[in-house]
């Protein structure tokens, strides 16, 4: 027993001079973490993906599914993604499984059939586009992101996973001080110290400090504050981070429904190991398998909502005409908006949040673009090529082996059949974006920012 005992402690001493002395003492000296958690810190973190259930599967080393969240799997080694067409295509997301909790956390929660939900901090698109496979295009996904650069790759992201009812903003919390009780659910996955990062990321072990740790939690709370005006009474505001500090999630979570009127909600999640003061859950990598998640659930109490006048935006119109347009959608339930020379389709149901939205935050992705309006018809846009629900099944398209698949995600050009015109690229019948074949060539039409950089012959 001794011999096993001094083995542990040498390998915890080992492993654990590459994490920050102080957090290594913090975490020894808390009983609700202690060792186990250094030791997993010190192992290769799990693989994992979560599957875009309207797109074709792609072949990955599927290890096992991931028990608390619907679409999402463990892998079994980590692909080289860029180099999968699939990929490019939206079919999966790579994302740890425990963010995934989310996944289970949603469905528990009583929401609205066709709920409204913010997404505050949501760049690069990991909860984003969990909670657009939740709402399975129904209701209205709002994703915001304050780093404009950042904000670039969440469009990027969320327009690749396909649905019709996402809007993206590049705004900072105070701004939705402009769009009081405007949501049924709010997500606030919180800039944190990240220590949840430690076990894939060793320049995260380098930025820790107690410093950072006690500077974290104050913007959180202060994006708290923020956005708790925008939550519609009775609706849920879910709280997350990745790091495994009192300071940042249970004291946050206690200090905020002290100074507010939020309720803490209790729920039962098999999975996750509650919170020291059961106020939220972890999933923590020494039990789940998981790089490190928090999160916890607060309610709004029921009251009356703010009435508004419906929001006049001079800068968008509705599209009566949609002739133009119908060779490439197939429409139902869609209001098409025009704005400057695009045009973008939004749920009908949904036009007034999407006028009054634009009107008062940075909208960045308005619902789906279709494309531009020309004098000869519309450029379809590559957003329409990626979303199965509204594109029109009978698009003229070009199925591509992988090489050519590669060479277009690349940007290149290449000998290929094929009549005049605007046409679908498809690889393994999945859409990845349009070229406009002139006959003996065509003009490549896919983003150059999206394009794959490395060499992919
Ligand atoms: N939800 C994302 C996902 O699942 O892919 C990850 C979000 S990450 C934990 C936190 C995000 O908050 C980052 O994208 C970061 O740029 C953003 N952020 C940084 N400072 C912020 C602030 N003061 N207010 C709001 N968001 C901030």
């Amino acid at each position: 027993i001794c011999e096993c005992i001094g083995a542990l402690a040498f390998y915890t001493a080992t492993m654990s001079h590459l994490l920050p002395p102080d957090f290594v003492v913090r975490v020894q000296q808390d009983s609700f973490l202690g060792n186990p958690l250094l030791e997993a810190l010190a192992t290769e973190p799990p693989t994992a993906i979560r599957r875009n259930p309207w797109k074709q599967p792609a072949d990955l080393p599927v290890d096992r599914p991931i028990p608390w969240s619907e679409n999402g799997f463990f892998l079994s080694e980590r692909p080289l993604y860029t180099l999968d067409p699939l990929f490019h295509a939206g079919s999966y997301y790579p994302q740890e499984a425990g963010s995934q909790l989310l996944d289970a956390v949603l469905k528990k929660l009583p929401l609205p059939a066709e709920p409204v939900i913010l997404d505050l901090c949501a760049a690069p698109g990991g909860k984003s586009t969990l909670i657009a496979s939740f709402l399975n295009n129904k209701g209205l996904l709002v994703s915001n992101e304050v780093i404009q650069s950042r904000a670039k790759i969440l469009k990027e992201n969320l327009t690749k996973w396909g649905a019709t009812n996402t809007i993206v903003t590049n705004n900072d919390p105070a701004d939705f001080a402009r769009v009081s009780d405007t949501f049924d659910c709010i997500v606030v996955d919180a800039p944190c110290s990240g220590e949840g990062m430690f076990r894939k990321d060793h320049a995260a072990r380098n930025e820790w400090s107690q410093n950072n740790v006690d500077l974290c939690a104050a913007r959180q709370r202060r994006i708290l504050m923020d956005v708790w005006e925008s939550l519609n009474p009775g609706g849920f505001l879910v709280y997350s981070t990745c790091t495994f500090n009192t300071r940042e999630n249970e004291e946050n979570v206690a200090w905020f429904a002290r100074e507010t009127d939020a309720e803490i909600v209790r729920l039962s999640l098999p999975f996750a190991k509650p919170d020291r003061h059961e106020t939220g859950w972890y999933a923590l990598p020494n039990e789940l398998d998981t790089e490190g998640f928090y999160l916890s659930v607060l309610r709004k109490p029921e009251g009356n909502v703010a009435k508004r006048k419906p929001a006049k935006n001079p800068k968008l119109q509705l599209i009566k005409d949609r002739s133009f347009t119908e060779p490439f959608i197939t429409v139902n339930d869609l209001s098409l908006i025009q704005w400057q020379d695009y045009v973008f389709a939004v749920p009908e149901k949904f036009e007034e949040p999407a006028f009054h939205l634009h009107q008062q935050l940075r909208v960045i992705k308005l619902g789906t673009e279709l494309g531009e309006i020309a004098r000869k018809g519309l450029i379809p846009h590559e957003a329409l090529a990626l979303n199965p629900f509204i594109r029109s099944s009978n698009l003229p398209t070009i199925e591509l082996s992988r090489e050519q698949a590669l060479s277009f995600l690349h940007g290149d050009t290449f000998p290929l059949e094929g009549a005049h015109g605007f046409q679908l690229m498809t690889y393994q019948n999945e859409p990845l974006g349009w070229i406009k074949h002139l006959g003996n060539r065509f003009n490549n039409l896919y983003p150059k920012e999206w394009r794959i950089r490395m060499d992919v012959k």
